[in-house]
This record gives structure tokens, sequence and C-alpha cells, in this order.
């Protein structure tokens, strides 16, 4: 038994998993994997010849605007890939979308009406593979960062790394499995969701129904450094809006209830719930309110970001969450006159390493020395749909796309090298866990 996994089973703490994230990296072993088939040379040869077409492809998707607001570019990218997964056999329905209500100020529309998802399934008796990606990017359809370009061997444009290029990976993967005769009776579902970059709120059933049913998960978000992430904090959100009193600032201000000021001391207890030390962290990443100079705030709301090294952590973090709601901290006694809405979501558990996703890691690493590239393994706070299916049992990797970096921002970029390399070793992945 590796000493990570060992310290993992015995010893698993916020502290714990920060200390992995330093000695894993020395601590990855390569699993024995055997060396490639005259098949699997076949597959690769084949891939190697399809970096013109990806590039292509990558270009069209990201120049339709899929920000996770916008349903109609959403709409079109899932056109794009029903159509390419149905020309190579595989049965394509949708999962609907849903209206997600979050409490908000007047005029501050927060509701969330989330596209539709895609399902694809082939079926057959081999081992059950769950492919997994996302539509949507962070860039709506007003933002200035709209378009593809390519130059010198650097891909920019929004989502070319979060996830538009590890679409196009998994895609090909699967074509090139499809070109050498090698997906009859294969058993594999891909899953495209809608609405990943707000924290797969509609989605997430759907996740977790399918992690049920398949042996493994691979998601293809990007990779910095081509590194595999091994295991992931836990996020959450929440929404605090507080209704007070409107008054004149002037004539009146006694008769008004601050709502501004009642939330500015929530604001310091939330923020001061970060615990550098047990890996908590509570981040309060948008604030609005008032009306006007002159009137005191009627209401005003939070945006909060919540991330967490245990269940047990997020847990009792929603419910500190749920005190600082109820306390009245601005004014010296309970008044009718100001209140506290709250909604909180736990959307994404920490991804905690298992012997099984260890195993799965370690022979992605060996397939990658098989093609000749070095894998480095590291932890992160960020979170992906890879913990959602981790979570309920399926042993999940969940950085199997284009190497690159800068996501979130329009500092976004990806290798071109990556193209090829990320598909020949999705490829014969994806090919020899099929046969298991
Ligand atoms: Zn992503």
């Amino acid at each position: 038994m590796r000493f990570s996994r060992w310290i993992s089973q015995h010893f698993l703490s916020p502290g714990v998993i920060l200390i992995l994230s330093v000695t894993q990296f020395a601590l990855a072993t390569e699993a024995d994997e055997p060396p490639l088939t005259s098949t699997e040379l076949d597959i690769l040869a084949w891939v190697n010849q399809q970096e013109s077409g990806m590039v292509s492809l990558l270009e069209t998707i990201t120049n339709i605007n899929s920000g996770s607001m916008n349903k109609a570019g959403i709409g079109e990218i899932s056109a794009i890939f029903k159509n390419e997964l149905e020309a190579i056999g595989f049965a394509t329905s949708r999962l609907a979308g849903s209206m997600i209500d979050m409490p908000h100020c007047p005029g501050s529309d927060l509701n969330l009406d989330l596209a539709d998802h895609l399902l694809a399934t082939r079926t057959g008796e081999s081992g059950k593979l769950l492919l997994m990606g996302h539509m949507d990017t962070v860039f709506p359809a007003d933002s200035p960062f709209q378009e593809f370009s390519i130059t010198d061997g650097v891909i920019r444009g929004p989502g070319v790394f979060d996830m538009k290029g590890g679409l196009v990976i998994m895609l090909y993967a699967l074509k090139a499995l499809n070109e050498i005769g090698l997906l009859e009776n294969q058993h594999i579902s891909v899953l495209l969701n809608s609405d990943e970059e707000v924290g797969s709120l509609s989605s997430r059933t759907y996740l977790e129904e399918q992690a049920r049913l398949h042996d493994y998960g691979l998601v293809f978000e990007g990779t910095v450094n081509n590194n595999q992430i091994r295991q992931r904090k836990g996020l959450g959100q929440a929404r605090f809006v507080v209704n007070g009193r409107a008054s004149h600032a002037g004539a009146a201000h006694q008769d008004g209830r601050s709502a501004i000021r009642e939330l500015a001391y929530k604001i310091i207890e939330l923020e001061n719930m970060t615990d550098y030390e047990t890996g908590l962290t509570v981040n309060v990443g948008m604030v609005s309110g008032g009306e006007a100079r002159n009137m005191v705030a009627p209401c005003a709301e939070a945006y909060v970001d919540l991330r967490y090294p245990l269940p047990s952590q997020g847990e009792a973090a929603r419910r500190q969450f749920e005190a600082i709601g109820r306390t009245l901290f601005s004014v010296p006694r309970t008044s009718d006159d100001i209140n506290t809405e709250l909604w909180v979501n736990l959307h994404r558990p920490p991804k905690i390493a298992t012997i099984e996703s260890d195993l799965l890691l370690d022979r992605t690493i060996a397939i990658g020395g098989l093609l000749g590239e070095q894998i480095g393994v590291t932890d992160s706070g960020g979170g992906t749909d890879g913990s959602l299916t981790q979570a309920v049992g399926l042993p999940t990797l969940d950085s199997l796309g284009l190497m690159g970096s800068g996501g979130h921002s329009q500092r976004e970029q990806a290798n071109l090298s990556s193209f090829v390399q990320a598909t020949s070793r999705a490829a014969i992945l994806i090919y020899r866990l099929l046969k298991e």
C-alpha cells in the first residue's frame, strides 16, 4: 500500500490533506501497465492526424458564447455534440435544466434559469465508463472576451482551457476508438452539463444518478502543468438578503432600519470564519444594497463562497451561516422591522481520495509514461463535477482536458501541443478501462 494512501485512510484531517498536497508528487508511483499493443498504436496513429480537426471544432464552439445564463448558446453547443456523438453510434437525450430560486433584493433578480443538459449513451457488456464535461463558461454574452485565436502554438479564447478544449479531447478519443472499430458493445455514457460554473445546481442529481450506474468517471477539465488533481476541497455558496426599513436620511433617520448596516456586521462575522489552519475559507465575494445616498437602505445582499476540506466542516459552516442569519447585530432588540433571508447550498462535497481513485490515477500516470509524458499530482481548493461523482462512490479523475492556464480570466489560454497528447492518453485510458 502506498504511504500516502495509508495516511489518507488512517489520519484523514485537513492538516493531513495540506501535507499531502506537498508530498504527493514525490510519492506518486507508476502502476504496472502493459506495453502498447498494435491496436493501440493504430489508435495513436489516427489521433496523430487529427490536430487540425480538433482545433477547428474548438474554434467553432469557442466562438459560440455559452456563459451559464446563455441558454441559446449552450443549446447550439449541445446540438453540435449531439450530432457528433450520434454519428459514432450514441443515443442521445436531453436532461431538463431548471430554475433555481434564490432570495434577492428588489431589482437584483438573481434567479438562475439553467439550460438543458445532454446525455449520450452506448450500451454493452464492457466495463461502464461515465465521461463528463461542462458546456458553460464564466463569460456572459456581453463579455468583451469572446473570440478564439491561435498564435505560436498558444490557443486563446473564452473556455478554451475551462473546458471546451476538454470536450473536444473527449469526443476525439471516442472518435478514435470508433475509427478502429472498438466502440461496438462498449458501455459508455457522456454527460455534458450546462451549469458547472454556477455550481451544477441543476445537473447535480443527474450526475449523481449516472455515477451510481458506472464503474469509472472521467472529467475533462483543463490541467495546469499536466497535473492531475488528487483531492479537492468541498464548496458551498450562500446568499444573505437583509430587509430593513427605508426612511429619510435627514428628516427621519431614527425611523429607518439600515439593511446595509446590519449586513456589514454579518460580513465581518462571515469573513472571520476563515481559518487557514483547518483549510476553511469564507469569501464574501459580492455585495450590493441601498437605493439612494439620502435613504436608509431598505435592502442589502451578499453572495458568499465557502471552501472546506471535510464534509463535517461544511455542515458546521452551514449552521454558523444560519446563526449569523438569525442574529441581529445592528439594533439592540429583535425587531420585525429588519430580517434576513438566507439561502445556503453545499454544492460540492470535498473530493477525498480512495483506493480505487488512487489506482485510477496511478494507471493514468503509467499510461502517460507509455506515451512519453510526465504527469504530476497535486491537490486543489477548486471543485469540479468529479467531486460529486466520487462522493457517491464512482472513482473519478477530473483533469483530463487541455493543458493551459488563466481560467476564469481574459488571460485564459491553452497549449496547442497538448491536444494530441491529451487525446492520445484519453483514448488509451478509455480503451483499457472498457476492457475490465
Ligand atoms: Zn471548468
